[in-house]
């Protein structure tokens, strides 16, 4: 979705495009709806998932509407690092709504307390916060708090794992019970669930971490040069006719050529990648949903989202840089309990995104042996130091077996 589909003003637009962000990422898809509905929110989303845009564009749309004097939203955060990003992103965001925005952060002079307790009586639109700092403030009677609208917990988990849950009580306690309050965490421990009962009034729930894929889900490795890759592909297909298959390359190039070569093998096949229409692609999943065609050649475009029933095998054609991409693609096969197969090739420039895919798994997935007519391809290594760091870690619980295993 385009931020150009959202319902904001021109001038948060404008804002939004100075940061040139286009596309929603998935947490702001979920959220951004839910707050501007002036639903409460607890989210669990990964940092670097866009959750601050998440909360703010829709805070700073909200405000925009807003003539109340004083602090409408007040933003706590764990650390002054993360408060300053978040003032640099609201001072970005609403430069053209002009929504003033102040931090409130400890490890400053006299000279910056006094700033503080300055802009904090005045009031800005939105304070953000660190909860020690915020408390000083408040117990000198001067933080003008009384019109509060919005109240976010951003990075609650840390918050909580850093002994703030006094303070954060102890701040809300002293904020107007009518507001809206979104929570964001990075993970959904008892202590968040329970923290989340205690201040938000019929939240909306979104948890987008990574979940493991599913257990029905058999998952088959091939170590294959790049060159060999298309007779590999035909060399698995034949053993799949009249079944649904979902090949998955890197590239549209890729896509493209895939499909020439199936075509020109005698393999039957669609191709869809993000350059056809919308009525191109739907025709194509149409057809690909009733049989009409049972081989679908496309890129990460079709990973998530879309539903389509027996898919039976799953080929990764190229190996997704994202590791999140390899779950994502996987999980199109094995729906609703049925048995499903996903078969990857790994090419020899591919071998640390699959070192990746094994971190995120945190498991090894034994390569099988290539057909008879398929040489052997490059060795399964560890590449990165990180990788080294995990696999010292694992390796009292997953022996890999990088002897070749049966070839079913
Ligand atoms: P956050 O999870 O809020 O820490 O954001 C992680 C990074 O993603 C930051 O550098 C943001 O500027 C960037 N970001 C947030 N939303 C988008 C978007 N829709 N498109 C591209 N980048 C984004």
């Amino acid at each position: 979705m385009k931020f150009k589909e959202i319902d904001v003003s021109e001038k948060l637009l404008e804002g939004i495009e100075s940061f040139n962000y286009s596309t929603l990422t998935e947490i702001q898809e979920k959220a951004i709806p839910i707050i501007l509905e002036s639903d409460d929110l607890l989210a669990c989303s990964q940092t670097g998932s866009g959750k601050t845009a998440a909360f703010l564009i829709p805070l700073i749309e909200k405000i925009g509407k807003l003539n109340n004097k004083g602090i409408k939203a007040l933003i706590i955060t764990p650390t002054r690092e993360i408060c300053k990003q978040i003032e640099e992103q609201v001072i970005g965001l609403g430069y053209y709504t002009d929504t003033s925005c102040f931090a409130v952060y400890g490890g400053n002079d006299q000279d910056g307390f006094s700033r503080q307790k300055q802009a904090l009586s005045q009031g800005a639109d939105i304070v953000v916060a660190t909860p020690g700092r915020l408390i000083s403030h408040l117990a000198m009677g001067y933080v003008d708090i009384k019109n509060l609208n919005f109240l976010v917990l951003d990075e609650a988990d840390e918050m909580l794992d850093m002994g703030f849950y006094d303070d954060i009580i102890n701040i809300i306690d002293k904020l107007p019970k009518k507001r809206q309050t979104l929570m964001f965490s990075a993970t959904m421990p008892i202590s968040i669930r329970n923290l989340a009962n205690k201040i938000l009034i019929e939240p909306k729930i979104l948890d987008l971490n990574f979940s493991k894929p599913a257990e029905e889900i058999e998952q088959q490795v091939y170590m294959v040069w790049d060159s060999d890759k298309p007779a590999m592909l035909s060399t698995v297909l034949k053993n799949f006719k009249d079944q649904k298959v979902l090949v998955f390359a890197a590239t549209k190039m890729n896509v493209g050529k895939i499909s020439a070569f199936l075509r020109s093998a005698g393999i039957k096949n669609s191709a869809i990648n993000s350059s056809f229409t919308q009525q191109e692609r739907n025709d194509t999943i149409l057809d690909f949903k009733s049989g009409k065609i049972n081989v679908l050649v496309t890129t990460n475009l079709l990973s998530r989202g879309i539903d389509i029933d027996d898919v039976n095998l799953i080929v990764n054609y190229d190996i997704p840089d994202k590791a999140e991409d390899y779950v994502h693609r996987i999980g199109r096969t094995a729906r609703a309990g049925k048995l499903g197969l996903a078969i990857s090739f790994i090419g020899e420039k591919e071998i640390i995104n699959f070192n990746r895919i094994e971190k995120l798994l945190e498991k090894a997935i034994p390569i099988s042996e290539n057909p008879v007519i398929i040489p052997k391809g490059p060795e399964y290594r560890q590449i990165s130091k990180a990788k080294k760091k995990f696999y010292k870690k694992k390796s009292s619980n997953n022996t890999r077996n990088h002897k070749r295993s049966n070839n079913k």
